[in-house]
């Protein structure tokens, strides 16, 4: 049954209107002043306010103003009771966010009405925020859906990219270090071609949740490419790469893997910034590419710094 605060100054009217509303069913919470009136509404969970605007401490113009402006009253429905019937005070109550108005004297049956009215534009309202909040969700989990890597459920490419312009800007501007690691599974087709691609696809699986294990929250880690992964790390100069990039490579090449007998190694290469070389966030990529590629010539499990 649909909750009602009756906001009304004049204790008989305000008895009479309670006692006819209530015959119909409907409870009803008396405020014989404003600042009462707004009390119930922040704790109580209504579904109208008939409010009398003439009050004898706030003004009903300012209690609607209020309670329009808060997020947690914004969708109460206002009737507001007028006493004088001037055009300019039904406009006056309406600018200030009264949903309705209804000049006193009213019959019963006429405030009856209108309630019901409000009760359904309610409704529909209340349906549309649900729906709102249904599709805020979704475009919520599109968003996550679209910077994630299916497989792996790394960030991918295209996310990954995108962080990194924002933390090379961000680096430039403030002057403060970061550094990016490129790792490149060894002879990774092998696996492919002994055991098949879907073995190939769980030690990509594993390899993500190990390095995503041995670095900081605060580090983005992405699938970049077939069998190649980037981390980003911020606030962090090259020398702090050391400890976290070797122990990524022992962990790799110290697991056991799940689909795949044998041992599985990587070749990590590392760039960092402040570098006079490197202007921009792909040459950063490009640079942490070549250190990788300096890995692997060595005959690869190992990092090289760019
Ligand atoms: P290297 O030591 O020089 O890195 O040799 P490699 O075999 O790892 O590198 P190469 O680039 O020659 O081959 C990479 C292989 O990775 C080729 C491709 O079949 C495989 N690959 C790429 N993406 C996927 C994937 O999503 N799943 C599986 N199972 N294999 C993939
Ligand atoms: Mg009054
Ligand atoms: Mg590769
Ligand atoms: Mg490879």
């Amino acid at each position: 049954m649909a909750k009602i605060l009756l906001v009304e100054d004049d204790k008989l009217q305000a008895k009479a209107i309670k006692k006819s509303l209530e015959s119909k069913g409907f409870e009803i919470i008396w405020a014989e002043n404003g600042k009462k009136a707004i009390k119930v509404a922040k704790t109580q969970h209504l579904d109208i306010i008939i409010l009398d605007f003439i009050l004898p401490d706030i003004n009903g113009g300012e209690i609607c103003r209020l309670l329009k402006h808060s997020e947690d009253t914004r969708g109460i429905p206002i009737i507001a009771l007028t006493v004088k019937r001037s055009t300019e005070e039904k406009i006056d109550g309406l600018k200030a966010g009264a949903d309705d108005y209804l000049p006193k004297p009213f019959s019963d049956e006429e405030l009856i009405a209108r309630i019901y009215a409000s009760l359904r534009t309610k409704a529909l309202q209340d349906e549309l925020r649900r729906m709102n909040h249904q599709l805020m969700d979704v475009l919520a989990k599109v968003e996550i859906l679209a910077a994630t890597d299916t497989l792996t459920g790394l960030s991918n490419r295209r996310q990954f990219e995108t962080l990194l312009e924002h933390e090379f800007n961000k680096t430039s501007r403030y002057e403060s270090p970061l550094s990016c690691l490129l790792i490149d599974i060894d002879n990774f087709k092998r696996i492919n071609d002994k055991y098949g691609h879907q073995a190939g696809d769980t030690c990509l699986k594993e390899i993500a949740e190990i390095i995503k294990n041995n670095v900081r929250k605060v580090d983005t880690v992405a699938r970049w490419g077939g069998e190649e992964f980037c981390v980003l790390m911020p606030q962090t100069v090259k020398e702090n790469t050391m400890i976290p990039s070797s122990r990524i490579c022992t962990a790799i090449a110290e697991n056991a893997f799940s689909g795949y007998p044998d041992k599985i190694t990587v070749s990590i290469g590392v760039a960092s910034i402040p570098d006079p070389q490197i202007t921009t966030p792909e040459k950063l990529v490009k640079a942490a590419d070549l250190a990788m590629y300096q890995a692997k010539a060595k005959g690869g499990n190992r990092v090289e710094f760019s």
